[in-house]
């Protein structure tokens, strides 16, 4: 499969690849400088401006919000720890629509403190999603489940393939599949379909077996974000130590090209954790690599 490059104007930015040096106004200034298009904030810079005023500068910018990080962790050791991730969730929703965000990405959430009920955290984590599938539907907010590297099972999420991912939403939203993307050429236009469908990070998923069966199997309707970093080797660190594009061993364009096939239009978003490098620098020269490295990788 040859794959023609990215259009530069695919690239939006994840906050948390600017988050130690930004908060969410610097970062929103700074896409505006750098001629990014599309932004996907996580909430805790979003608490320190306040949504409101966050929608506001981001409107005023022309940024498309690619996603809200995050929602999810759903399991808990008790029935008081898991109203309370659902009324969190509901309150993401509701931040989301006010942000227009194009989907509420879901971290799901792994086995609570001193649990090994690994089916039973994905029981709540099913459970959990089922609870605030109403409240997004209503708010017109779509979620993304966000499958995370196995390497995460334990603590941050214990969806970890695509195909898992898909299962929960063709269990939950049986419909969804057979809604149509509302795919616009032009890629700010483009909005996920069904209320439930996945975001797609490269660093969690590009080692599956089975990645372009279920990147087929999802379709434009349950693609709802595509988040692009690399995977360095070695990898000194399970949580902060993403490659930026091309500093690794993921076929960027492979993968780009695959949910393309697949009918996704929607931005690309750069999602870099990198305490040692790449969060210690300056974070204009990381915008400006950011679209370097989107246009020669990606
Ligand atoms: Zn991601």
């Amino acid at each position: 499969m040859s794959v023609t490059p990215a259009d530069p104007r695919a690239l939006s930015l994840n906050t948390a690849t600017v988050k130690v040096r930004w908060d969410l106004a610097r970062m929103i200034d700074g896409c505006a400088r750098h001629g990014i298009r599309g932004i996907s904030p996580w909430r805790d810079k979003l608490a320190e401006l306040g949504v409101g005023e966050a929608a506001r500068r981001i409107r005023a910018a022309g940024l498309t919000v690619t996603g809200l990080c995050r929602g999810g962790m759903f399991p808990a050791a008790d029935e008081a720890g898991r109203r309370a991730a659902i009324d969190d969730n509901r309150r993401a929703i509701d931040d989301a629509a006010e942000l227009g965000a194009q989907c509420l990405v879901l971290v799901v959430g792994g086995m609570p403190a001193g649990s090994k009920d690994l089916a039973g955290a994905r029981a709540q984590v099913r459970d959990g999603i089922a609870a605030v599938l109403p409240h997004a539907r209503a708010a017109g907010v779509p979620l993304a489940i966000e499958p995370l590297h196995p390497m995460y099972a334990a603590d941050r999420a214990c969806v970890n393939t695509l195909g898992q991912a898909l299962d929960l939403c063709d269990a939950l939203d049986p419909g969804g599949a057979g809604v149509h993307a509302r795919a616009a050429a032009d890629g700010g236009a483009w909005a996920p379909a069904a209320v439930l469908g996945v975001a797609l990070d490269v660093y969690h998923v590009w080692w599956d077996p089975d990645l372009d069966a279920q990147v087929a199997r999802a379709g434009a309707a349950r693609l709802h974000a595509f988040h692009v970093c690399d995977w360095l080797v070695p990898t000194r660190d399970l949580l902060e130590d993403r490659g930026m594009m091309g500093d690794g061993v993921i076929d960027l364009r492979r993968l780009r090209g695959l949910v393309e096939a697949a009918g996704y239009r929607g931005l690309h978003e750069c999602e870099i954790f990198s305490s040692r490098d790449w969060w210690q620098r300056d974070p204009d020269e990381v915008l400006a690599t950011m679209k370097a490295r989107h246009a020669a990788h990606c």
